[in-house]
């Protein structure tokens, strides 16, 4: 703790987990005994570098890169990068232990990492994001291998960024090795649902989650924060399902559309011209823009906060429950405060924590690297079947195992002490290392 002590998200991630991890500590000294608390929450290594580009004008721009190899206990480190000027040691450590549980759940051999930078993508042009992703991985080409450490997309990162970077690491490494990185385009080792997969498997899980309540989606006015890449998806397979996605936002506020979004405008808005969530209200006779405020007081039943970390806070929780929210499913790492969490879980509403419902994305990226180590593309329905199979042993993972530590129907409890034993037998298995 003492170490840690400027990197609040960190320690929260790890006190979040170590509080829920009681009932198995409890049973089973040995993890006591092997100091595997200790070692699970010390990074196996965490390499910080420097970024140096030149911008467009000719001037010499320098930011701060980040790779933290957290545990390769289950298989390589893997685990997105993130481009966000918030980006820290202490928020790239945080994902990363929190990658490594999640990547325990998906029953894949993966281990956890997260990396990044404080470069902001915002306002700079195709050139400029281009040399800057070349100059980042200049240095960080020398720590990845298939076999060694596998960075994927996360916040700023996507189709365009990984090109960039896996285009860099061929040139410098003179190797095809498509597993060297995951989300990448189709013609060039990428796997078909890696785009929609963390999106799609929220609602997966959250489906399963609402099916064991004899519910789902079918008739339930659904709210989604954010409007990335996981939050377009998540409110596509809502839809699709039958529910009524009243509600998206950005950074900058959030719209409303009583009758059901335009979830294709959403996406040209966003993804297509990179605009602002409030030109849906420009565009759109039906909808309102509110500029800032909080989207949580839009009454709904299944809310799915899919933008960024502790987002969501008991007081938007409160409202929420009062609102009549039956189900929350985690889109995003860690968006909902502990506070928040305690207001859900005593109001009896089903909560599907991230290391859980946003595992799709990790679980599609194994199954991007399964494709490129045997040199074979699968086609949309099937990757789509194995990751919606995966979702729901993830959740029949969790509510078995919260059910086994005398606390039924607690996810985040559940999620915590299957990813935990996972990770902590294999550790034990493998000695003191
Ligand atoms: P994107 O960069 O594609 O989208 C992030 C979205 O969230 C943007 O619409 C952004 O708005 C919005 N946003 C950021 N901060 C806030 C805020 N405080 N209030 C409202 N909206 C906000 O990222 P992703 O969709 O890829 O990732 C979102 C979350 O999901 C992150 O927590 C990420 O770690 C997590 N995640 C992502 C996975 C993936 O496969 N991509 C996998 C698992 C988890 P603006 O346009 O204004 O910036």
């Amino acid at each position: 703790e003492r170490r840690d002590y400027d990197q609040p998200e960190f320690r929260q991630a790890v006190h979040e987990v170590l509080e829920s991890l009681e009932p198995a500590l409890d049973q089973h000294s040995e993890y006591l005994d092997s100091r595997v608390l200790e070692r699970l929450c010390e990074p196996e290594r965490q390499i910080i570098f420097r970024v140096p580009w030149t911008d467009d004008s000719g001037d010499i721009q320098v930011n701060r890169g980040f790779r933290v190899e957290f545990n390769s206990a289950l298989g390589p480190y893997k685990g997105g990068l993130r481009f966000h000027p918030s980006v820290n040691l202490g928020i790239i450590k945080f994902l990363g232990f929190e990658q490594t549980l999640k990547n325990a759940l998906t029953g894949l051999p993966i281990g956890g990492g997260k990396g990044g930078s404080d470069f902001d993508p915002k306002g700079k042009s195709d050139a400029e994001v281009m040399r800057f992703c070349q100059s980042f991985m200049t240095e960080l080409h020398r720590h990845l291998g298939e076999y060694t450490d596998v960075p994927a997309g996360d916040v700023g990162v996507g189709r365009r960024e990984i090109g960039y970077l896996f285009g860099q690491y061929k040139r410098i490494t003179n190797r095809y090795e498509s597993g060297v990185l995951t989300g990448k385009g189709l013609n060039w080792g990428g796997s078909q649902v890696r785009t929609e997969a963390t999106g799609y498997g929220t609602v997966y899980f959250v489906n399963a989650m609402l099916c064991d309540r004899g519910d789902g989606f079918d008739g339930r006015r659904v709210v989604v924060s954010g409007s990335g890449n996981v939050a377009i998806y998540a409110a596509r397979k809502a839809a699709e399902l039958g529910g009524t996605v009243v509600a998206m936002s950005d950074s900058s506020g959030y719209i409303v559309d009583e009758s059901g979004l335009d979830l294709d405008l959403v996406r040209d808005i966003k993804q297509t011209r990179s605009g602002r969530i409030k030109e849906y209200a420009e565009r759109c006779d039906r909808a309102k823009y509110v500029d800032g405020g909080t989207i949580w007081e839009v009454p709904c039943e299944v809310a799915l906060p899919c933008a960024s970390q502790n987002e969501l806070d008991s007081q938007s929780a409160a409202a929420l429950v009062r609102n009549g929210v039956i189900a929350v499913g985690e889109g995003a790492n860690m968006p909902t405060t502990p506070e928040a969490v305690r207001v859900f879980a005593e109001s009896g509403v089903a909560f599907g924590p991230g290391k859980a419902a946003n595992a799709g994305g990790v679980a599609t990226s194994g199954l991007e690297m399964q494709q490129n180590a045997s040199r074979d593309s699968w086609h949309f329905d099937y990757t789509d079947k194995r990751l919606s199979e995966i979702m729901d042993d993830i959740h029949t993972t969790c509510r078995e195992t919260a059910e086994a530590y005398g606390a039924p129907g607690n996810y985040v409890l559940g999620a915590n002490i299957a990813g935990f034993i996972k990770v902590a037998d294999t550790m034990r298995d493998l000695g003191v290392i």
